[in-house]
């Protein structure tokens, strides 16, 4: 049995970033850019008019009231036929290039339009109104570094330079298997005995949630031949998950099947609860996780192993969970040595956060990650966490509700 670090140094020695492929900007969101982004052109091309007003000669608004001449009227998108004159105003729209002649903008409502001519009451500095071609972006610079995640705004960005499509790292192709004579499929009345495999759905989720593709394979017995079969279909992807068949009573299954189609088995079992029957090693090069069977601990496992490594290929940075220091509201105790990672529901509360276990530890108790927001992680050597004392949560939901929800 292996250390939750040893584990997760052995498994991420193992990945490194798959290849690039070229997609359409829409589909790049949220994924890791493989080039750097270098501006061809300015951002705004022109000088062009942050307000509806008037384009006129500074020189001609020093002293107020000025009565200047319309000349042209200028909406957005149009190019201005005439220069401005001293002594003379363009109407100009908002986002329209600014007319030669002319320095300064004044606002609409620092004006009054009397017939051909307008009258203006405040006065500017020099400048004024005008937003500077290459303001945003120089011709040159580079906007976007790879290795960058693509949010929304890079997405704008590379609209705003004409891209269409952008270089990315592609999505790992992740097998999903579950093991199991007890099993049935999600469309099965399940009997005596029998339970439905939910744990290909929350594992094919996680795997989306890290921006992978799952691929489904369905349920293996229990026998030789069926997982055999299973883990050859399975070749095909760059990742193999299988859930159940590791533990003591059958492990034999998944790592006789592994050492038959020519493997490399890197470990079993780590010092984790829950968790700990897991497998580590690979089929004809392919790197298979085999995840225990229970659900709460399938869903673990891929959490502090299978999910890095898949951010690793996806070609991130950041590939662990944020973690947070909170207040426990429960007292809990077990053991010393293995570490547990206990579902917890984190709260800010008085400028604090407070993390509350959700009920029932047990590993088949998936209701328990239902209402969880958080793994509290309780070291190897700590005996007991006494309510109100410091703990180390991870916060399994990086999404927008949750910051908001996490804001003190
Ligand atoms: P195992 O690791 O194969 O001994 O499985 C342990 C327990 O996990 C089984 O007794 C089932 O109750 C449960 N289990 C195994 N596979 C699945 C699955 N695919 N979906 C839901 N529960 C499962
Ligand atoms: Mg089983």
């Amino acid at each position: 049995m292996i250390s939750v670090e040893k584990a997760l140094k052995t498994i991420l020695v193992h990945f490194r970033p798959l290849g690039l492929e070229t997609v359409n900007i829409l589909e790049a969101r949220a994924r890791i850019i493989g080039e750097n982004i270098v501006a061809p052109r300015n951002i705004p091309s022109a000088a062009n008019s942050a307000m509806d007003g008037y384009a006129v000669c500074h020189a001609d608004v020093k002293n107020l009231p000025a009565t200047l001449k319309i000349i042209e009227d200028i909406p957005a998108g149009k190019i201005a036929r005439k220069k401005v004159n001293r002594g003379e105003a363009a109407r100009i729209m908002t986002g329209a290039v600014i007319p030669r002649g002319a320095d300064t903008v004044i606002r609409q409502e620092d004006t009054q339009k009397d017939g051909k001519t307008v009258i203006i009451f405040a006065g500017a500095k020099k400048g004024d109104n005008i937003r500077l071609a290459g303001e945003d972006v120089r011709k040159g610079e580079k906007v976007i570094r790879k290795g960058d995640i693509l949010r929304p705004a890079h997405i704008g960005m590379l609209a705003a330079l004409g891209r269409t499509s952008v270089s990315v790292y592609r999505k790992p192709r992740v097998a999903i298997l579950s093991t199991g004579d007890e099993l049935v499929d999600i469309k099965t009345n399940p009997g005596p005995g029998k339970i439905v495999n939910s744990n290909s759905y929350s594992l094919a989720a996680q795997v989306m949630e890290c921006g992978a593709a799952p691929v489904m394979l369905g349920i293996a017995r229990d026998k030789r031949s069926d997982l055999e079969k299973k883990f050859r279909q399975a070749l095909r992807a760059d990742v193999i998950i299988s859930s159940g068949g590791v533990s003591v009573g059958d492990f034999d299954f998944v790592k006789n099947i592994m050492g038959e189609i020519g493997n490399a088995m890197h470990f079993w079992q780590v010092a984790m609860r829950p968790g700990k029957p897991l497998a580590f090693g690979a089929i004809e090069g392919v790197p298979l996780f085999g995840l225990p069977g229970n659900p709460v601990s399938a869903m673990v496992s891929f959490e502090q192993f299978v999910r890095p490594a898949l951010l690793k290929m996806l070609g991130h940075k950041k590939i662990f969970r944020q973690t947070i220091r909170a207040v426990c509201a429960d007292t809990f105790e077990k053991k010393a040595g293995f570490r547990h990672f206990i579902r917890a529901v984190v709260r800010a509360e008085n400028g604090r956060y407070v993390a509350t276990i959700t009920g029932d530890q047990g590993s088949g108790i998936l209701k328990s990650m239902v209402a969880a927001n958080g793994l509290i992680v309780m070291e190897e050597d700590r005996t007991r966490i006494k309510k109100g004392e410091p703990v180390t949560v991870q916060l399994l939901d990086d999404s927008p509700s949750w910051s908001e929800f996490l804001r003190l």
